[in-house]
């Protein structure tokens, strides 16, 4: 089989589907890509177990309702989260039809649970039903099975309350035809424990995976101070004050040094890292020019909530080695890079911002970016740059982070 052809997704489809896939709790699970060689769209795997959807540009290009595009995008999201997606290899396979009408149906509660109108669905059907080829299921059968579960979903919306009915039909799989009140109550009763309304991705991960805490949100702030450096290939020095706030809930009682604190640098940056004391009692167990960690000294009780800050300052010397290679990019010599490495928590949300005294130039996609440490699965997206009062301020954030996934942004001066 030859290999796809394949390119970043237009603007409108991306958010599209970082809309979907957030609502499911599912942030940064698939990726996305453009191809002309797909007749519609597709799911795949690719061989290093990537999860891609790829569409043709011109099937969901300006002209079509962004409803279209969703209803595709959340049908083919249904291949994956059903457990229906083709290898590589098979993409020109058409699926069975049980697997076509399990995505249906996913993609009709989908669009309910997002906020679709029911009118927006049906000039969808209309012209999804011009664009495709006969098949089975034939477009009338699709139409039936779509609209049926999107006025199910509604009535269960009505009937359980939009949020409790929204987490028990995404987390039903493989009952997409078959979802009654009955079903999604029994569903909502064996998950009781997750079923407050206010438990948060991340608790209801971090309990599955019994973490004694997790991470309600982490912001890590960056201000660089280089406002004196004209040229950064020149010799010099500058530094960067970092500051990181978590919001840290524990899920079971902690002791003192559960929660540890590490900052450091790669070792050939021409950059040193040190200390800086912040809201918490700590006992620093490793100190060297390049690697800072400490262990901090409260506890917490199962429930308690803490927000806590830590600091670091990093000290560049000028010029910065050109080949400063780390987790995969090549920062140039008056460009920088910073990463967030996840080893060990689930975070519902991080936002990374820096600032710097100098223009940032404008990002690129790609510059902002996440890495999983496990497959090497990689996703680059565009950071939103900023400026005002003299700042240039680069900002990302990510949502539901895992253990073992490092967050990163790069700039630009
Ligand atoms: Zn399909």
């Amino acid at each position: 089989m030859a290999k796809l052809n394949r390119y970043p997704a237009d603007g409108r489809t991306a958010k599209v589907l970082v809309d979907l896939l957030d609502q499911a709790y599912l942030s940064n699970w698939v990726r996305l890509e453009a191809s002309a060689e797909v007749s519609n769209a597709v799911s795949l795997i690719t061989p290093s177990g990537e999860r891609v959807i790829v569409y043709r540009p011109d099937f969901l290009d300006r002209e079509v309702p962004e409803a279209f595009v969703a209803l595709v995008i959340a049908h083919e999201l249904g291949h994956h989260i059903e457990g229906d997606t083709a290898g590589l290899a098979v993409t020109q396979a058409r699926p069975p039809k049980e697997a076509e009408l399990r995505a249906d149906a996913f993609a009709a509660k989908m669009l309910k649970v997002r906020g679709y109108r029911e009118e927006q669905i049906v000039e969808a059907l209309d012209l999804l039903v011009g664009k495709l080829p006969a098949s089975t299921p034939t477009p009338e059968e699709r139409r039936r099975l779509i609209l049926k579960n999107y006025k199910r979903t509604r009535d269960l919306q009505t009937e359980l309350g939009d949020s409790r009915a929204a987490y028990a039909l995404l987390e039903t799989k493989n009952s997409a035809l078959a979802t009654t009140k009955a079903e999604v109550e029994a569903e909502l009763k064996k998950k009781s424990d997750d079923l407050d309304d206010h438990t948060s991705w991340a608790e209801r991960a971090g309990k599955k995976d019994k973490k004694k805490t997790v991470l309600e949100s982490v912001v890590m702030s960056v201000r660089l101070n280089d406002g004196d450096i004209t040229d950064f290939t020149q010799p010099g020095k500058y530094t960067a004050d970092v500051e990181i706030t978590y919001h840290v809930l524990a899920l079971e009682d902690t002791v003192e040094g559960d929660l540890e604190e590490v900052f450091h640098v790669s070792p050939e940056s021409s950059t040193t890292v040190s200390w800086v004391p912040s809201t918490e009692k700590y006992s620093l167990h490793h100190k060297d020019p390049v690697r800072v960690a400490a262990f901090f000294r409260f506890s917490l009780k199962a429930r308690e909530r803490r927000t806590i800050q830590t600091s670091a300052r990093y000290e560049y010397t000028l010029p910065l080695s050109p080949s400063r290679k780390t987790h995969g990019v090549e920062p140039s010599q008056a460009d920088d890079a910073f990463f967030y490495i996840n080893q060990y928590d689930y975070i519902n949300e991080l936002v990374l911002v820096i600032r710097s005294s100098k223009p940032l130039r404008e990002p690129m996609k790609g510059d902002a970016l996440l890495e999983r440490e496990v497959d090497n699965f990689k996703i680059g997206s565009t950071p939103l740059l900023q400026s005002e009062s003299g700042y240039s301020v680069a900002t990302f954030r990510w949502r539901n982070l895992e253990p073992r996934q490092i967050a990163g942004l790069l700039i630009r001066r």
